[in-house]
């Protein structure tokens, strides 16, 4: 499928192989600013993987990423999130031994070097670092991990680190949010709110590709999805829609049907790589 590239954000014939294999082969498409634009398909289909190409996690065979007009292809991952790029991971990371609230604060793509240390101490005066420590809170707070802010990432549950994980990329104040599987593992509750952030967020002038398998959270959450199968663009448009393409409902082998009972589709158990 080809489309033209809009200003905001592109992909034009990304591909990548490993060992011979094509995880991703000519991909393409546009988002448009402020959209909310889920990225479906089957386990294996090369999701993860054009996350990874465009924030720069692995390098790219062929093709460009464009962000802003600007041709951001190949560029590594601290100066994609300079850009205002964020990236959530689909098995998040988070330092086991520091707290859920000194997670929050360290690795901020965007601050100023050494910047990230000093706000972990009170004594910071430096009106950015008490800027980071007001907003880490309130993130966790909206995220409902403020009771936890003290305790061991360690402690966290599966669910609980997608939250910690999605809150974090908001510290850097991304202008093009990146999600791999922001639900999983979330309770039904908190899935709700993650929703009402997001548009929230988008409100405010975000915009979010997000890829997941809970089809039925895609529905609640994104206007439109890119259906990817076998590492290309197989369909595009509103998830009601596309759920009715023939080739769509095999390459799912049925389980796209599934968002009608509200139930979440396939498990993933790709490997995460960057
Ligand atoms: P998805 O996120 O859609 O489930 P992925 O992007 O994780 O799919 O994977 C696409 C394909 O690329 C799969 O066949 C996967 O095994 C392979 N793959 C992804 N990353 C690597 C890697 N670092 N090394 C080897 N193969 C990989
Ligand atoms: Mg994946």
């Amino acid at each position: 499928m080809t489309e033209a590239a809009n200003d905001f954000f592109s992909v034009e014939g990304i591909s990548k192989s490993f060992e011979g294999v094509r995880a991703v082969d000519g991909c393409t498409f546009s988002i448009e600013e402020q959209s909310v634009v889920g990225l479906v398909g089957p386990n294996g289909a090369g999701k993860s993987t054009v996350f990874n190409l465009v924030t720069g996690f692995h390098k790219l065979d062929h093709g460009r990423v464009k962000f802003r007009g600007k041709d951001i292809t190949g560029y590594p991952p601290d100066k994609t999130a300079r850009q205002g790029i964020g990236r959530g991971f689909q098995i998040p990371r988070p330092f086991s031994a520091l707290s859920v609230f000194e997670n929050m604060i360290v690795s901020i793509p965007n601050q100023k070097r050494e910047s990230w240390w000093r706000a972990l101490y009170p004594f910071g005066k430096n009106p950015d670092e008490h800027h980071a420590r007001e907003r880490a809170l309130d993130l966790l707070d909206k995220f409902g991990l403020y009771h936890l802010r003290n305790d061991k990432a360690a402690t966290l549950s599966g669910g609980q680190k997608k939250l910690l994980d999605f809150a974090h990329v908001l510290m850097s104040r991304p202008s093009l949010v990146l999600l791999d599987e922001p639900a999983g593992g979330v309770n039904p509750k908190l899935q709700e709110a993650m929703t009402g952030f997001i548009h929230d967020l988008r409100s405010e002038g975000l915009t979010f590709l997000i890829v997941e398998h809970n089809l039925a959270f895609v529905d609640e959450t994104c206007d439109t999805v890119i259906v990817m199968v076998e590492g290309k663009v197989m369909a595009r448009g509103a998830l009601s829609d596309v759920r009715e393409i023939p080739s769509v409902r095999d390459a799912y082998m049925g389980s796209i049907s599934k968002v009608d009972q509200k139930s979440t589709a396939v498990a993933d158990t790709a490997s995460e790589t960057p």
